[in-house]
């Protein structure tokens, strides 16, 4: 391949974006070698925390074999190229495809297909939480049947971090299709929770920032970012056709509060060398400025600890370690005890504590029935609850239902989180129960508890600056969010042609050269209910809704034609959810006799029980439509002895 053959014209690159495919030129070899050098897991790693380097070094001979199991042309010691790796380049080369199977037009359920050739990684698999029309569906992961069928052409998965839109699907998906798992130490501590609760094995490694995995036909290179779980990484993904950027959720946080900064010295290498494809979170696009870091809620805590009389309440997700983490400093400043409520914040607390993310000395700690016994201003009660889930230890303390503790006078509660678009009834409601039991609820976005997770408008054009991709797909977001992504990328410079915005199953074909959508494959939700994964369908969910909206009519009768047809017992009419109020009642007697009519001993005699339950369905759909205006479930349940 010649230099010429890469600058058609068709490839119009960005005036300040770099040759993507500068793969064999000096320049570039040098910062192969600069690459080698970063690679070092001691350079990247965190000070103070060794057990990156230990788990990294265990784990890389794990590595190592994993890889060798899956055809890797990529020889461990050979040198590692700059850019795209064009010695890999297979005499026929192949388009990279992405294929976003979740994530799209939607917030949560994120996953993203990369493939070259025959060979595809994962980056990410995650639930959403259903909304309200999904009637009794616990929660909808994506439609990953494009994995199943090409099953053994799947590497690995890759998790950026350990949020549930990131890592919840992972324990269905892993059933069909079980390849190692590269995540960074929270991600896979969380991860290894919920692998247990589903009994299912999994190969887990431990990567570390800056580290670099060859998988197949990529090297996927970990870069540390910031966001509200500690241990996030942007992916750089070197492919032979160029490097692919995907940086999901991140913000930029000046201050961290682990000190951990945003890697750009990694990004603004990557940009220089020339970024192919970026993908980038569209969560925040619509916010204007900076969003504001996560240290500004610790002065606010500050604050409302110091001046509250009583007891504080605080809520937020409980992934949110560094939010948990200035609660508890918070706490320790105002000589507060600290009990912990719900399951999920025991959980975080307990994995973020032990892997060292979670500075929380045990003797702050005080058992939730101890709450009583000390004077109300030296308590804290951290509890989940921050998005009003009718189970959770705060609904259930301001709804006076939970055991241990109740809302009183004096208590003040903190809701350090945002509302998920859907749920601002839920904590709506909570937060009128806890203004009823006398609480000092604070929670408004001006109240300063909370700060967002995600890159507002001028962050991202940061991202943009820094890493100067030739082409650029949106992904994390409801549509509108991505459309305006694709629109801020365009008002920096970059040519409308060069922006995709996809929908799920859709196929972003990238060559060195060009990128188009090209075709598409199966998507769509699978939903979770119960124990049973993608079994309750469209008809089971029509029937939910039907039942929702209108109830049910029970029709019950037993017959016999043995010495005469008769009926012997019913009919009986049973309803639920249709309402039969007092003035409703005579309705019963008119379909007990439609029913006696319809079931005459001569039409017993000559029918089958099913084309006499037909009937009676049928007679009293018309009937109750023109009665009652409705349309319940009629059930009869005619029954022959
Ligand atoms: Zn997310
Ligand atoms: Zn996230």
């Amino acid at each position: 391949m010649t230099e010429e053959k890469q600058n058609k014209p068709g490839a119009k690159l960005r005036s300040q974006g770099k040759q993507p495919s500068a793969g064999k030129t000096a320049a570039a070899a040098k910062s192969g070698a600069k690459t080698t050098a970063a690679k070092n897991p001691a350079k990247g790693s965190r000070s103070g925390r060794s057990r990156h380097n230990a788990a990294g070094s265990a784990t890389q001979q794990a590595m190592e074999q994993t890889v060798s199991l899956v055809s890797n042309p990529l020889a461990q010691n050979a040198p590692k190229p700059s850019g795209p790796i064009s010695h890999l380049t297979p005499s026929k080369e192949f388009k990279l495809k992405i294929i976003p199977l979740g994530g799209l037009d939607e917030v949560g359920k994120n996953m993203t297909i990369i493939q070259y050739g025959e060979q595809m990684i994962v980056v990410d698999a995650g639930v959403m939480f259903p909304e309200d029309e999904l009637f009794g569906i616990d929660m909808v992961i994506p439609d990953y049947s494009y994995l199943v069928e090409n099953r053994d052409k799947v590497l690995a998965f890759i998790l950026t971090h350990g949020h549930e839109d990131h890592i919840g699907a992972l324990p269905y998906v892993l059933r069909d299709v079980d390849v190692p798992v590269y995540g960074s130490a929270l991600t896979l501590g969380l991860v290894k929770g919920k692998l247990a609760e589903f009994k299912q094995p999994a190969k887990l490694i431990t990567v570390t920032p800056r580290q670099e995995v060859n998988i197949g036909p990529f090297r996927v290179e970990f870069i540390h970012v910031t966001h509200s779980i500690p241990d996030s990484f942007a992916l750089a993904i070197h492919t032979p056709v160029g490097i692919v950027l995907f940086a999901s959720d991140f913000k930029i946080d000046l201050s961290p509060i682990d000190g951990q900064m945003m890697d750009f010295g990694r990004l603004s290498a990557l940009g220089e060398r020339g970024v192919l494809l970026m993908l980038a979170d569209s969560t925040n696009v619509e916010r204007p400025g900076f969003t504001p870091s996560e240290k500004t809620v610790g002065s606010t805590f500050d604050n409302i600890f110091l001046h509250a009389p009583g007891r504080i309440f605080v809520t937020s997700f409980a992934s949110n370690v560094h939010r948990i983490q200035q609660a508890v400093w918070a706490a320790a400043r105002t000589e507060r005890k600290i009990a912990i409520v719900g399951r999920g914040m025991q959980n975080m607390v307990a994995v973020a504590k032990e892997l060292g993310y979670l500075d929380l000395p045990k003797e702050l700690l005080i058992d939730i029935d101890r709450v009583g016994s000390l004077p109300a201003h030296k308590v804290l009660v951290l509890t989940t609850g921050s998005q009003g889930e009718p189970l959770s230890g705060l609904t259930r303390m301001a709804s006076g239902e939970h055991r241990q503790v109740q809302i009183v006078p004096g208590d003040t509660v903190v809701i350090s989180a945002s509302p998920i678009p859907g749920n601002e009834r839920l904590i709506g409601h909570t937060i009128d129960k806890l203004f009823k039991q006398g609480a000092t609820v604070i929670h408004e976005q001006g109240d300063g508890v909370h700060a967002s997770g995600h890159a507002s408008r001028e962050e991202l054009k940061l991202l943009h600056n820094i890493v100067k991709p030739h082409f650029f797909m949106p992904v994390h977001g409801e549509y509108r969010m991505l459309v305006k992504h694709a629109k801020l990328a365009q008002q920096l410079g970059m040519p409308e042609e060069n922006t995709f915005v996809l929908e799920n199953g859709q196929v972003l074909e990238v060559s060195r050269r060009s990128c188009r959508i090209n075709g598409h494959v199966p998507s769509g939700r699978v939903l979770i209910d119960g124990l049973g994964v993608g079994d309750v369908g469209n008809t089971v969910l029509k029937e939910r809704r039907i039942l929702s909206e209108s109830g049910i009519l029970l029709v019950h009768m037993v017959f016999t034609r043995k010495k005469g047809t008769r009926i012997l017992a019913g009919p009986e009419i049973f309803s639920r959810g249709f309402i039969f109020e007092k003035e409703y009642e005579h309705i019963i007697g008119e379909i007990k006799e439609k029913v006696a009519g319809l079931c005459t001993a001569e039409n017993l005699a000559d029918g089958s029980t099913y084309d006499i339950c037909n009937q009676v369905r049928v007679t009293l759909a018309r009937f109750l439509l023109e009665r009652t205006g409705r349309r319940p479930v009629i059930l009869p349940i005619i029954a022959e002895v």
